[in-house]
């Protein structure tokens, strides 16, 4: 295990961390604001440490640092890139055990799910390794006699990554190892309620040989992330975020000439039939609507009862009733967050819906946190707030219908297209919502259809804002521009270029 910044804890009790600082070409520094956050470990509703607070003059510092890097992380061979990256693979595992207890504690991820996120995290660190000898290869071809056709994938520069707190490990890993391979250098802006995991990174980074400035965070909120949007040396932003920011940033960014790839927020709807196999699909929901208490963006959240299926939703309900908070399932980030999710259960309750679980007041002992117990409000019209709005929290909602059609007419009305999926035996019927679900990634009988490496993570309508998706190929791409060369060297007998 590395020393610095060594996270002791190996269970859930409470310890007391740093303060979270910038790292600006290579070394921790203050922001230049002397202002700071608190950051609440969840579990406990008490202060873990503190967050610095950056503004535009420390984002300056941080762009200024990466300009200065770029050149000689650009002039490195994308092979040499590469291995920084595949040394940080074996940091990160030899450290696993520290940096999941830790996201555990920052998140409130009971520990296999926060260790199961640093995994996939690693996986997309992988991908990254892999493009030295894949995908950004390019192409060469030739097109005429003597003429070749040629495409390079060259770096934009300096870039930053903006990330949201439900998974304060991976969702930083979909976009920094691809942009780091391509050559670019990288300003970090992680989200102020989990901004441990990436101090973390950034000493791991460190030992595995990155060059300083290439990889800067600066810690903050809101002036942070418009200032590195803004900024006229940031040449593209990827973001991770709920839909509000996302469309706003996405505009702002665009405004300006920036690239930009703004992924939002969810609402994901799960079909089931009544030939569903049982035990699968009961089990896969529970997973799905309750995994890292409901805050992901992939969660289920609408389960869409089609026909007969009483006996689907005693089992989802029966296993709901056995999940044990804490071990099971960790708090939600926060007061606020808690007091949000409630209120939906309370709205849906009033509206007449039934309460068939109910989380509210659910405590742990010796855990004063944020804690709201899986829920599963039944009986929701799809009009209700708890049908339409993204809760983000462990609530699962069931639309009772006839047939399979006004299933996806539900699925298909809302603005967010994340993520859908149908539970059946039949494969016809599997067909027939993967044609029709409006939503760019789509399960049958997986609850939280995430594409794999090298598949590519990103849904469609108001789930994201920006062209291709945010890992896999479509990453590297965002963070690269394509120069075309067409080149004639062997002198030829007719000098017309074309023949
Ligand atoms: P958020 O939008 O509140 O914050 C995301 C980031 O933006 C944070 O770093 C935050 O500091 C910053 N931010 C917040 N308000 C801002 C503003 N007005 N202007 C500029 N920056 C601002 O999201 P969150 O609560 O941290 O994360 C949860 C949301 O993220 C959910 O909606 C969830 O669905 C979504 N999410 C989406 C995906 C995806 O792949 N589509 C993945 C994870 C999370």
């Amino acid at each position: 295990m590395s020393s610095a910044l060594s996270f002791p804890a190996r269970d859930s009790g409470f310890v007391s961390y740093i303060t979270a600082r910038h790292f600006i070409g290579g070394a921790f520094v203050d922001a230049s604001s002397g202002e700071a956050l608190a950051v609440a470990n969840p579990r406990y509703g008490e202060s873990m440490g503190d967050v610095q607070l950056g503004n535009a003059a420390d984002v300056d510092r941080a762009v200024a640092a990466a300009k200065a890097a770029f050149p000689g992380w650009k002039a490195t061979p994308i092979k040499e890139r590469a291995q920084i990256l595949y040394r940080l693979k074996a940091l990160m595992e030899r450290d696993l055990e520290e940096l999941a207890w830790l996201l555990s504690h920052e998140h409130g991820k009971v520990f296999a799910q926060a260790e199961a996120s640093v995994k996939k995290g690693i996986e997309c660190l992988e991908f990254a390794c892999s493009l030295a000898n894949g995908a950004a290869a390019g192409g060469i071809l030739e097109v005429s006699r003597g003429v070749t056709c040629q495409v390079r994938h060259e770096p934009l520069g300096v870039v930053a990554g903006i990330a949201p707190f439900n998974f304060p490990m991976m969702v930083p890993l979909w976009m920094l190892p691809n942009a780091l391979a391509a050559g670019n250098c990288f300003v970090l802006k992680p989200s102020e309620q989990v901004p441990f995991n990436m101090q973390k990174l950034a000493v791991l980074l460190q030992e595995a040989g990155l060059p300083d400035g290439v990889f800067n965070i600066v810690n903050g909120t809101k002036p942070v992330v418009e200032a590195l949007v803004d900024h006229p040396d940031v040449k593209a932003v990827g973001f991770v975020g709920s839909t509000k920011v996302a469309k706003l940033l996405y505009e702002r960014g665009a405004r300006l000439g920036k690239r930009m790839l703004c992924l939002g927020g969810a609402k994901n709807h799960l079909l089931v039939v009544p030939d569903a196999d049982l035990r699968i699909t009961a089990d896969n929901v529970i997973a799905s609507a309750y995994g890292t208490a409901g805050q992901r963006c992939m969660a289920a959240s609408v389960l869409v009862a089609i026909g007969d299926v009483q006996h689907v939703v005693d089992a989802i309900a029966e296993r709901t009733r056995a999940l044990v908070l804490g071990r099971d399932m960790g708090p939600v980030i926060s007061a606020a967050a808690k007091a949000r999710i409630e209120a939906y259960i309370d709205d849906a309750e009033a509206r007449g819906a039934t309460i068939l679980v109910d989380g509210r007041g659910a405590s742990v002992d010796g855990c004063p946190g944020s804690w709201v117990g899986p829920t599963i409000i039944d009986h929701a019209s799809a009009d209700m707030p708890c049908a339409r709005e993204e809760i983000f929290g462990p609530v699962l909602t069931v639309v009772r219908v006839a047939t399979v059609d006004e299933g996806l007419a539900i699925e298909n009305a809302n603005p967010y297209g994340n993520a859908a999926c149908i539970y059946t035996t039949t494969g016809y019927i599997a067909e027939y919502c993967l044609e029709r679900f409006e939503a760019g990634m789509c399960g049958v009988n997986i609850g939280v259809p995430v594409p794999r490496e090298p598949f590519a993570f990103g849904g469609w309508n108001d789930s994201k804002f920006g062209h291709g998706d945010i890992t896999g190929d479509d990453g590297f791409h965002f963070w690269t521009r394509a120069r075309k060369v067409t080149s004639k060297w062997a002198l030829q007998k007719d000098w017309n270029w074309m023949s």
